[in-house]
């Protein structure tokens, strides 16, 4: 048995604090707050040889709210009647502090009288001791409280452990999930990614009644490109022209994906032929105007792209493997005719 007297100063235990406590291993732990030192005296005695239980005691209502903050008992005895201070006073306190609102108390009472009983649930005691108990009966209900109390607490720590780990689960899923959409080296949608919002989309078109436009684009004499520069310098310009892609579609739902090698896709909901065009014209303006030397080129003296443009209205049948071979013949006529251009479906 440990114990302190009123003289301790503590700081108040913070909700974390009492998260804590939960983990550690508990122990039992009685705070008297009674002004009579006989009954102190008696209580210490009771629970001397209980090697579980800790004792705590305070004689002054005035410091009691303060002490039992600061000790976090298991369970609170208190008086019923102190000096210049009716007990239930005290309990009503516990009840409205965020520290002890939940911590079992014990009214201790020289009297059997019912109504005063009735006060003291009504405040919030959780039991009610006249004050000639015998001591084994005592500690059974300081046990059985602390008990419960305990229970309580660890309930309440395993609840917000297992709501931290969901949340842990949620971030974790959610990263997956764009990781699986992502294209690790430019870090647009990836062909996955660009297969599923093209069918998505094939579908909305279809019960919009509206157009849906796709460009395809491959960087020019790539390969010239490696060869002059270098593969890790090759790296460099996917990322660039990926980012001045996705910069091109202004639309919430345009998406920019990295289609394969050195081939984009962006799929253009919503979206009629002139208007795909116009986006292409400004995409490749765009990759143009980055003005990265490629020296080997034989479209340029920059790094540029050819662009393919198509358009389906979904509603009027068709699918997308359709869309996609005839975007693929734009492209293929965009570099036959010499690269760094658009060429647009009729
Ligand atoms: P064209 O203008 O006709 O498209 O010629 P090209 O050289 O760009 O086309 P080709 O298909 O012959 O070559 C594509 C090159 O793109 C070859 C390949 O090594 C390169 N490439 C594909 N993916 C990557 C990549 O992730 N990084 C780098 N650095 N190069 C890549
Ligand atoms: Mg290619
Ligand atoms: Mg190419």
């Amino acid at each position: 048995m440990s114990t302190s007297g009123p003289e301790h100063s503590h700081q108040p235990a913070t909700p974390s604090q009492r998260s804590d406590i939960a983990a550690q291993e508990y122990r039992f732990s009685v705070l008297l707050i009674d002004d009579q030192l006989v009954v102190q005296e008696k209580v210490r005695r009771a629970v001397r040889s209980e090697t579980d239980i800790d004792f705590h005691f305070c004689s002054k209502a005035a410091d009691a709210l303060a002490k039992a903050e600061a000790c976090q008992p298991t369970v609170i005895l208190q008086d019923l009647v102190m000096p210049d201070t009716d007990g239930l006073d005290l309990v009503r306190q516990y009840r409205s502090s965020a520290l002890l609102a939940n911590v079992p108390v014990i009214v201790l009472s020289s009297t059997d009288e019912p109504l005063i009983k009735k006060d003291a649930f009504l405040a919030g005691a959780n039991d009610y001791v006249v004050k000639s108990y015998d001591t084994i009966e005592l500690v059974a209900r300081i046990r059985y409280h602390s008990r419960s109390y305990i229970n309580l607490l660890q309930r309440d720590a395993a609840y917000a452990a297992l709501h931290e780990s969901q949340k842990q689960l949620e971030a974790s899923n959610a990263e997956l999930k764009r990781l699986t959409h992502t294209d690790g080296l430019t870090g647009i949608a990836n062909r996955r990614y660009f297969d599923d919002y093209m069918k998505q989309e094939w579908l909305r078109a279809q019960r919009d009644k509206t157009p849906l436009s796709l460009l395809l684009m491959d960087v020019d004499c790539f390969k010239l490109y490696n060869d002059t520069y270098g593969h890790v310098a090759g790296d460099d310009v996917l990322r660039r022209v990926g980012a001045a892609i996705a910069a091109g579609g202004a639309r919430p739902a345009d998406l920019a994906a990295r289609y394969g090698g050195e081939e984009f896709a962006v799929i253009l909901p919503a979206t009629d032929a002139a208007g795909a065009k116009e986006l292409a014209e400004k995409i490749c303006r765009a990759v143009a105007g980055l003005g990265i030397a490629h020296t080997t080129s034989k479209a340029a003296y920059h790094v540029t792209i050819s662009v393919g443009a198509a358009t389906a209205y979904p509603v009027q049948g068709g699918d997308i493997v359709g869309l996609i071979k005839r975007v693929d013949d734009c492209l293929y006529s965009a570099k036959q005719s010499g690269r760094n251009r658009v060429s647009a479906a009729e």
